[in-house]
């Protein structure tokens, strides 16, 4: 058994058969039928089976062009380039819908003044096996599926209602009707809105013009053929649809005309149309066709589209005039859906060499423009989770070395700290000589203002001691500056290793720094506190004696030339109060020291060292605790960028595959 592409038996017993079923029916043909002759001598009155056989013979060669083409569609390549289609032209009330009504087997709406307001785009899809009907219409961001064919039409005057507004308005936004049936063929039509002359009420003064335009833009495409829809009743030549036509196409190499309404001839003008039908006056290389479609008594009387096409049919047979024209094959219908299809074909496999030529260029573009886009976490959950610990770990490392001495970001860490420490030594030195006079001031000064009950030349030690406990406290706010300068530092440095580490995961970054800045605050407080005990120990004013004396030596006498030196056995000539100012230099230089060394070594253990270990540890925590998809969430833009780019270049690599086999 041979299946047939586009045939339709519209008379005989077969038309009945298939009665509900459009042009674009497949029906099985007979095996017993003869060959091509012998059916063409057998059936002069009828072609019937005489279509059957041609297109079937038609079928393989034409079968696959109309695949490729769909299957591009299919996976999405119009969204790149423009592909082959039928684009349907004329003026108001010509007879465009009906046309597409039964091209398609889809009634869409129809009636007089304008009603096609937008441009529909009807993508017919031949359904295989059990399938049910079904339909998607699409514009805009809405995509409403149904199952019930008679909603079509409601379905699209809603729809056109909605992006034009209701009324007489017209809208250049396209509405999508994309059509499973077992009753269509692959294909895809426009039906634009027909050619005003004169602007209803209610509708814009240039509407003619809006109207143009909107038609140019579809029937320029070299990719689209025009079929251009004109009533027999009127003078052709004048047509507005047929100018414009001629206009983007003017060998008419993409035109097809369609003569409509045939049945509403002004008597005695037959001859003419047949002149026109023939190509005798506006000539177009791809010539004419005349159909008869229902007129609105038809529609009226609920004369379904397989009956119409059997009264189309029996209109051109019995017609006075015209019935030569269907062994012309120039009439009806079913011809004007061969004629259509041979087109299609023969537009497609001259569109192939050029579509493959888009491909190749936009692929190359794309594939460019993907090796430059970051690339981001793999789809898959495992893969994901094992991505996520990848991400992780190098951060760590990173966070690892730069706490180690590397030099991980723009600026070197510990050069910056090392500066911050010097400062603290620095603000240390500087205080030396105010101790060194203060000490001096109250020696000079004791006996008029700070000797107690004592004998003259004894000396309080509380009164020194409290001298150096209430200067050495006076450090401890240049401790803490310095902390919090340091604590800065570290928590920019933190970030900066975040951010070059997480750049598309704006979750990440802002999960990473919330725990850097947690930690460090913790730590800080941490830091504060050991510092403010350290102060609190050094109002005990305290060395080791053996440290004191060596310090005294080293410093004190060394710098005054002393000749004496003082040891731990040798303590009895200091008690003079004029060496006290010596005495307690020493000291503030062993304070000084200690502080020196001590105040560094609390923050960089505490706010970097530790710290570092806290945050690391933190962030290995998150490859248990939340999602994964969570944590990897990009930034939308980039994401989804990269997520077309990849859809492209999958779609135009399909392609490109498909159309290998062609070009
Ligand atoms: P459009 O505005 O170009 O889409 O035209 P329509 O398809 O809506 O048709 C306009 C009117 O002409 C409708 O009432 C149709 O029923 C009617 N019509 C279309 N074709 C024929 C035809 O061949 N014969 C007759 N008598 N009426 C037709
Ligand atoms: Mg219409």
């Amino acid at each position: 058994m041979k299946r047939t592409f586009m045939s339709l038996h519209a008379t005989g017993p077969q038309a009945n058969q298939t009665a509900s079923k459009s042009l674009y029916q497949r029906p099985m043909m007979d095996s017993s039928q003869g060959s091509y002759e012998d059916i063409r001598e057998l059936n002069e009155d009828s072609n019937r089976v005489m279509d059957g056989v041609f297109h079937s013979h038609l079928d393989e060669k034409v079968r696959p062009y109309i695949d490729l083409i769909d299957s591009l569609r299919l996976i999405g390549i119009d969204e790149d380039m423009s592909l082959p289609t039928i684009a349907v032209i004329g003026d108001q009330s010509s007879g465009k819908s009906s046309v597409l009504e039964a091209l398609s087997g889809v009634a869409l709406p129809r009636g007089s003044g304008i009603v096609t307001r937008c441009p529909l785009e009807l993508k017919l899809r031949n359904l295989k096996g059990g399938l049910h009907w079904r339909a998607i219409i699409s514009y805009k961001d809405e995509s409403i599926e149904f199952t019930d064919p008679s909603l079509v039409d409601a379905k699209v005057e809603e729809a056109q209602n909605k992006l034009a507004g209701e009324g007489v308005g017209i809208c250049d936004e396209l509405i999508s009707l994309e059509i499973f049936s077992h009753d269509v063929c692959d294909l895809t039509l426009i039906d634009l809105p027909g050619i005003a002359r004169v602007p209803v009420k209610g509708q814009p003064e240039d509407i003619g013009q809006q109207i143009k335009s909107l038609i140019l833009s579809f029937i320029e495409k070299s990719e689209t053929i025009n079929l251009v829809v004109v009533p027999c009743n009127v003078d052709i030549a004048t047509t507005e649809a047929l100018k414009m036509a001629q206009e983007v196409d003017p060998e008419g190499k993409r035109t097809l005309a369609i003569l409509t309404k045939p049945d509403l001839v002004d008597r005695g003008t037959e001859k003419n149309v047949l002149e026109i039908v023939r190509n005798q006056v506006i000539p177009l290389s791809k010539g004419y066709v005349i159909v008869k479609c229902r007129g609105q008594k038809q529609i009226d009387d609920r004369i379904n589209l397989a009956e119409a096409t059997r009264l189309e049919r029996d209109f051109f047979t019995r017609h006075e005039f015209f019935s030569c024209l269907l062994y012309e094959e120039k009439a009806t219908i079913q011809c004007l859906a061969n004629k259509l299809t041979q087109d299609l074909v023969e537009h497609i496999k001259k569109s192939l060499p050029m579509l493959s030529e888009q491909i190749k260029k936009q692929l190359w573009d794309m594939r460019k423009g993907l090796s430059l886009c970051p690339a981001g976490p793999p789809m898959d959950p495992q893969m994901q989770k094992s991505y996520l610990i990848d991400t992780l770990t190098r951060f760590n490392d990173k966070i690892n070395r730069l706490t180690s001495g590397e030099v991980v970001n723009d600026d070197n860490m510990f050069v910056l700290l090392r500066g911050e420490f010097k400062k603290w030594k620095d603000h240390l030195d500087s205080t030396k000589a105010t101790f060194h006079k203060t000490v001096q001031d109250v020696v000079n000064e004791y006996d008029q203002k700070h000797r107690g009950r004592e004998l003259p030349g004894f000396s309080d030690y509380n009164v020194f001691e409290m001298v150096v406990q209430r200067l050495v406290a006076l450090l401890m706010g240049q401790a803490i500056d310095t902390l919090r300068v340091v604590r800065e530092t570290v928590q920019k440095q933190f970030t900066d290793v975040s951010k070059t580490c997480f750049t598309n995961y704006p979750f990440l970054q802002c999960v990473t720094m919330n725990k850097i800045d947690n930690i460090q605050s913790k730590q800080e407080a941490k830091v504060e506190e050991r510092i403010l005990e350290q102060f609190e120990m050094e109002q005990l004013v305290y060395t080791q004696d053996g440290i004191y004396f060596k310090t005294l030596n080293e410093t004190a006498f060394s710098a005054e030339g002393e000749k004496a030196s003082a040891s731990e056995d040798n303590c009895a000539g200091f008690d003079s109060r004029s060496k006290y100012p010596v005495m307690l230099r020493a000291y503030y230089e062993i304070v000084v020291q200690r502080l020196a060394d001590q105040v560094p070594m609390l923050i960089r253990y505490f706010m970097l060292k530790q710290s570092a270990q806290l945050l690391c540890a933190e962030m290995l925590g998150l490859i248990d605790g939340a999602t994964v998809s969570e944590v990897l969430r990009e930034e939308s833009h980039i994401s989804r960028h990269r997520f077309d780019m990849q859809n492209r270049v999958d779609r135009l690599t399909l392609a490109q595959e498909k159309l290998s086999n062609f070009v």
